[in-house]
């Protein structure tokens, strides 16, 4: 075991492929569906919306896909990621020398989280099949901060339709996009079909992720110049986020440590597939024994109280419907402040990898995520996005555990993203007022 804190890759050994798992399954997936007729869907039917390299990426039986050496270029602008050891944290939790601690942290990406992996690729491609225009969705505004860039880079235009409550909540992302040239729209909004017709129905809606991604689908079906970008859920979006993971475990080894439990939080599964799939490949190979373990809000608990069944992916039909776990796709989570958690479905491989029992699932409530998120902004110095922060609040009970077990343990977890444009949320807790929000009453919790 290292006696060191930090786990520096040089960029010249930064990986140049990404790891696709779609041929190591433990089973078939399930294909997508039409939305109207329920008939499986062929690739072909997405190339109105998609990159047709990113639709072939997406059924791809190749295990590993070189990353373009255009995209290597600007991935180096901030990769490789660092891997720490959180020797301060231990030191807090009063954890035994046998417990460990590890983080990767992707919060050095100009967007401040690990979504710049995918949106460079998904411009550059886009870029490279001659499209000029390109519409998303954004929860939290992590995903519209990374695009809005990567399309600045490739001078392409973005047009944002951002989830109202966090449009509302966190102008700063908004902010951020528009000065990196994009348009932002608060979702639901009166440019869509989709969005008019929830306005009509409640004026008053939140919005949701599933909303967004209906006006942004939308818009990019009724425009020949634009294409539609997805930040997360999808194949090709995990696909790109393996260079996480393929990183995490140049680093563990630098560390001489092998994680037994692999942690990362999940809206739609991205960065949590970045991370962990690389280590499912891994445990095939017989090298590795970790634990995957996915991190949800129990305000959006789709992993752990969802159904595994095709729906779509998207508030209105837009979209095909996917084999997943699903809290229903009209679901409105309550307004927490992990904004990028706050999807109702999830992604159809960490879906199937749960579903067959390859990776493990809990739910957290958001008050104990922040009091873990400050703990480590105490002791590491990083303050945390507080989707991050789910994967925290399961690493420090992870070591707890540990020590009450008197086991050891080495832990590794995802810390996706920091939280320098969350401080609204930062505040609500520092003065008590957050709330914590069950699933199935939709409503407050009882004694938190
Ligand atoms: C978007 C986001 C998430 C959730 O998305 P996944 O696709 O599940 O990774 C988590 N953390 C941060 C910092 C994000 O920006």
């Amino acid at each position: 075991m290292s006696d060191r804190t930090r786990f520096v890759l040089d960029e010249k050994q930064m990986p140049t492929r990404w790891y696709n798992i779609n041929p190591d399954l433990p089973a078939p997936m399930a294909p997508p569906l039409h939305p109207a007729t329920d008939e499986p869907i062929g690739p072909d039917a997405l190339s109105p919306l998609f990159a047709m390299e990113l639709i072939k990426q997406e059924v791809s039986m190749e295990r590993y896909i070189e990353i373009p050496e255009e995209v290597q270029h600007v991935y180096r602008t901030y990769r490789p990621a660092p891997l720490n050891r959180a020797r301060q944290l231990e030191k807090d939790l009063g954890l035994p020398e046998g417990v460990k601690i590890f983080f990767k942290y992707e919060g050095v990406s100009p967007a401040g989280s690990h979504k710049p992996n995918t949106a460079i690729p998904q411009a550059f491609y886009n870029k490279q099949e001659g499209i000029k225009r390109i519409s998303t969705e954004t929860g939290a505004g992590q995903w519209g901060s990374a695009l809005s860039i990567a399309c600045a880079l490739y001078d392409m235009e973005c047009v944002v339709y951002m989830v109202g409550i966090s449009y509302r909540q966190k102008p700063y992302r908004r902010i951020l996009m528009e000065t990196y040239g994009a348009e932002v729209i608060a979702s639901p909004s009166t440019r869509t079909n989709a969005g008019r017709h929830v306005l009509d129905l409640n004026a008053d809606s939140l919005g949701s992720l599933g909303i967004a991604i209906s006006e942004a689908v939308e818009d990019a079906a009724m425009r020949d110049d634009t294409h539609y970008c997805l930040g997360s859920v999808l194949n090709h979006v995990c696909l790109h986020q393996t260079i996480i993971g393929e990183e995490a475990i140049m680093q563990m080894e630098m560390a001489q440590a092998e994680p037994d439990v692999v942690i990362a939080c999940v809206g739609g599964g991205s960065n949590f597939a970045g991370l962990a799939f690389p280590y499912y490949r891994r445990k095939l190979d017989g090298k590795s024994n970790a634990r995957l373990v996915a991190v949800e809000p129990k305000a959006c608990p789709t992993l752990t109280a969802g159904e595994y069944r095709y729906d779509l992916g998207d508030e209105a039909g837009m979209t095909p419907k996917m084999m997943m776990y699903t809290l229903g796709h009209d679901f409105v989570p309550a307004g927490i402040h992990a904004g990028g958690l706050r999807y109702h479905g999830d992604s159809p491989l960490v879906s199937l990898l749960r579903k067959e029992d390859a990776i493990e699932a809990v739910a957290v409530h958001q008050n104990a995520c922040f009091e873990a998120a400050v703990q480590f902004a105490r002791t590491e110095g990083i303050l945390p996005a507080p989707e991050s922060s789910h994967a925290i609040r399961a690493a420090i009970d992870e070591a707890l555990e540990a020590r009450e077990a008197g086991e050891d343990r080495t832990i590794l977890f995802g810390l996706s993203g920091h939280g320098h444009f969350d401080l609204a949320a930062y505040e609500a807790y520092n003065a008590g007022k957050l709330e914590d929000y069950d699933f199935a009453a939709g409503s407050m919790c009882e004694g938190a």
